[in-house]
């Protein structure tokens, strides 16, 4: 039963498995190498990281977060619904972005307490393989699409705070949360 391995139940660990990495940590910046096999390996990777990101009450988490540089990604958009399976996609690549842009706020499990507008693609359409190899896509918009696009930037080392428009608002809430503004790496 394929399925069951890497079920994982959705609670909180008081020891969770991974450690994640934070905003000034170069681990975040170094790209990620695209897996040549879905195996056992990967399969109990994705489940330390869902273990690791319901820890954290996140719903999303990429494995150079926990300083493992593999193109593989964690998404679950209902933390709370048990009956809401997440999402592993392993080498994802953008097919498709809309030309619609929208703002919303993002924030992140390596840069906890900052919350800011980033512009991003409305819909994208992704292709990944599954966490048993089997090549998928998937057609996403709203939170999905904004999870998904914000964790493969994770896999090129770039983060949230890197799109941030409004340098003033994100000096402030850097510092208020004690990170350097030093460690942001604006894109284009
Ligand atoms: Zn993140």
């Amino acid at each position: 039963f394929m399925a069951s391995e890497v079920l994982v139940e959705k609670k909180k660990l008081e020891n969770p498995p991974l450690e994640i990495h934070y905003l000034g940590d170069r681990a975040l910046r170094y790209p990620a190498k695209r897996i040549t096999k879905v195996d056992a390996e990967i399969r109990e990777l994705a489940r330390q990281m869902l273990q690791t990101m319901y820890s954290a009450e996140g719903i999303g988490l990429a494995a150079p977060q926990v300083a493992i540089h593999k193109q593989l990604i964690v998404i679950d958009c209902e933390p709370d619904n048990a009956a809401n399976p997440p999402l592993i996609l392993v080498n994802p690549t953008i097919k498709k972005a809309s030309r619609d842009i929208c703002v919303a706020q993002e924030g992140c499990l390596s840069i906890p307490g900052v919350y800011l507008d980033v512009k991003r693609p409305e819909a994208i359409e992704v292709s990944y393989k599954d966490e048993h190899g089997r090549p998928k896509t998937i057609a996403a918009t709203g939170l999905l699409s904004r999870a998904i696009q914000h964790e493969m930037d994770h896999l090129t080392g770039v983060l949230f705070v890197d799109r941030v428009e409004n340098r003033l608002a994100l000096a402030q809430e850097l510092d208020k949360y004690g990170f350097s503004s030093q460690a942001v790496q604006p894109v284009a």
